[in-house]
Parts: C-alpha cells; structure tokens; sequence
C-alpha cells in the first residue's frame, strides 16, 4: 500500500511561500508575525506519553511489566492453539482501530468502510487526545462478550487481517513526546496477564522480531501521521487544545470521518472546494481518485494542518492571501 501513499507525497506542492518570493513585503512580514504568536504558544506544550495499544485485556489485577523495552530487548512468549488459555485475550477486550485496520479489515470482508463501521465497530473518544476513533465491537449478547470475530474452534476469523492491537498482544506500544520536540520516540512495555500461558513458553525473540513476525512495521509506518495527531493533541491537552483552543465539534467530525471512512472523505475532497483550496498536483490527484491509502496520508497531512497549523499541506496561494489579510485584521483587531 506504501507505493501509492509515496507518489501522493511526491506530488504535494512543497514549497514555502514565506520563503519564495511570491508574498509581497507586508504579506511575509504578517506571516512571520504570525509564526512566532504560534512560537510562543507552542513553548506552552506539555511533555507527553501516551500508549496507543496498552495491551491490556482483562481489568483484574495489575498486570504491566512496568519496563521499557527497545526494539533490540528480549523476551519469551509464543502463542498457538495448544496453549489452555486459547482464545482467552479475544473476550471483552477493548480496541481501538486504526485507520489501515478499517482499511485492510473492509477489504478482506469485501466491504466498503461505511458499512464495517456500521456493523462491527462502535465509536468512541479516546480519553488522551479527546479525539474520536472506532473501537472493535465485541458481542453484547454473552457473558463473556467475544469479539465479533472470533470462532470459537478456530479462533480469529480475520486472522490475516487482525488489527494491529491483536498483533501487539502481548506488547503495549507508547509513544512519547517532550515539549517543544517535533519528533516522537516509540517504545514498548510487555504485559503479563495471568490468564495468558504464552509467557510460560520457551520461544525467545526480540521485540523487532516479533513485531516482523506479527507484520505490524509496515502498519506503524502507514499510521504515523494518524499517531502523530493523536499525541500531539495528547500533549495539547493540560491547556485545553491546540494553543489552548479545544477542537469543535465540526473539526472532531472531520477527523473521525477522515481516518475511518475513504469513501466519505474522497467525496468530500472531490465534491466540495477542498481542490479549489489546497495546491494538490494533478498527478497526485489521479492518484487520490483510487487510492484509498494514499487518500489516508492526505486525511493526515490535511487534519495537521487543520488542527496544528502545520505546513503539511498549502493553501493555494490567491486562497492564502486572504487568509493572511484576514489574519492581519485579527491580530491587529486584537491588539487595539
Ligand atoms: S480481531 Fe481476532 S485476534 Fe483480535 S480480538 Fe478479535 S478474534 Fe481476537
Ligand atoms: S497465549 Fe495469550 S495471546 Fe495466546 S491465546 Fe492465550 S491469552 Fe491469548
């Protein structure tokens, strides 16, 4: 899915226009201006941590390792249908998708995203980042609560699809992010619930090389952008939102429907002003037209823009004009 996702990225415009000559004296002197308000706001940020998978099935007891693991760190741990326990991790669990789970889940259904969220999800907020996201639906009707996917004899029905919170177990994946850093660090913690005998096995791997045996790199990759988001809004949180402002409603709408749901996004890409707004190349847009993956990075690129300010998209350069007028006006506004 990554080739796709790159030409997107390659046909982004990816100039600067406070840096190209193209504004005029007063323009760029009201950007710059601009920039540092955002500076001086962003030095407010707060450091964060954050567990995206805490991988944590059952709520007894209190069963996290509570150590740092790197990609190079060992432990023991195998899972097969020999274990007692079998099956026992796919009962009222709670798990958050992520957007190339609903991708590659629909696709191995033969479904469209709509219709998996509809029958097999249920919308929730994730409490770190006050974001929405789809958690995995597990059957109401039963004690127990099985996930909607699991078979009894034959354990997980969507195997080659599991989302990649199932691939993680029994790892947790965290990432931090320090205040006033751009770049996040992953890391791992390993959990030892009691009612899981894989820890008792003898198959000794590296987390890298269980997380390549589990193919969950390649699915760290493509998310980054919706992670990324995540913490950021993670970090935010302690002043309210970005620059203290809590998203609204509408915004926290576009996110949800522009990670979870390709169709509804590329309407609302191709149907609205969005291509009148944003400098996107015509190569890049054909490819935007079937790529849902590709169409996944522009959500991401889009919703940083959106919500942090981040230059991972341009406005098309008569639309940014106004925009900066109209935030010269605000900001001079403000100061009188
Ligand atoms: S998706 Fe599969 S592995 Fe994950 S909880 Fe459901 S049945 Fe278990
Ligand atoms: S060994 Fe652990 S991961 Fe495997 S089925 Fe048992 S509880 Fe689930």
């Amino acid at each position: 899915m990554s080739g796709k996702s790159d030409d997107y990225k390659k046909f982004i415009a990816a100039k600067d226009p406070t840096i190209d000559g193209s504004l005029d004296q007063e323009d760029a002197e009201a950007a710059a201006l601009l920039g540092q308000v955002e500076e001086e706001k962003r030095a407010a940020e707060a450091d964060m941590e954050m567990s995206l998978f805490d991988g944590v099935r059952t709520s007894s007891g209190s069963p996290v390792q509570p150590v740092r693991l790197t990609g190079g760190n060992s432990f023991c741990f195998s899972c097969h249908k020999g274990v007692s326990c079998w099956n026992e991790c796919c009962h009222g669990t709670d798990i958050t998708l992520t957007p190339f789970d609903i991708l590659r889940l629909s696709n191995h259904l033969n479904i469209r995203p709509a219709e998996f969220l509809t029958r097999f999800t249920l919308p929730a907020t994730m409490d770190a980042s006050g974001l929405p996201v789809a958690k995995l639906r597990m059957a109401e009707e039963e004690g127990r609560r099985p996930c909607v996917f699991l078979h009894d004899e034959d354990g997980c029905s969507v195997y080659e699809a599991r989302p990649a919170s199932c691939r993680y177990y029994p790892l947790g994946f965290a990432t931090v992010k320090m205040k006033g850093h751009e770049a996040v660090e992953d890391f791992y913690f390993l959990v030892r619930e009691p009612h899981c005998q894989g820890h008792n096995e003898t198959k000794e791997q590296t987390v890298d090389q269980f997380r390549a045996e589990q193919g969950v790199d390649n699915d760290d990759m493509l998310n980054r952008g919706w992670l990324d988001i995540l913490m950021k809004m993670a970090s935010w949180k302690t002043l309210g939102g970005p620059w203290g402002k809590e998203a609204d409603a509408r915004t926290k709408k576009m996110f949800f429907l522009a990670t979870t749901d390709v169709d509804a996004f590329r309407r609302f890409v191709f149907e609205t002003k969005f291509l009148e707004t944003y400098a996107i190349e015509p190569e890049a847009i054909e490819v935007l037209r079937t790529d849902d993956a590709a169409l996944l990075q522009l959500g991401f690129d889009w919703m940083k823009n959106v919500l942090f300010n981040e230059p991972t998209i341009n406005m098309k350069e008569n639309v940014l004009h106004g925009a900066i007028a109209r935030a010269r006006n605000d900001i001079s506004g403000g100061a009188s």
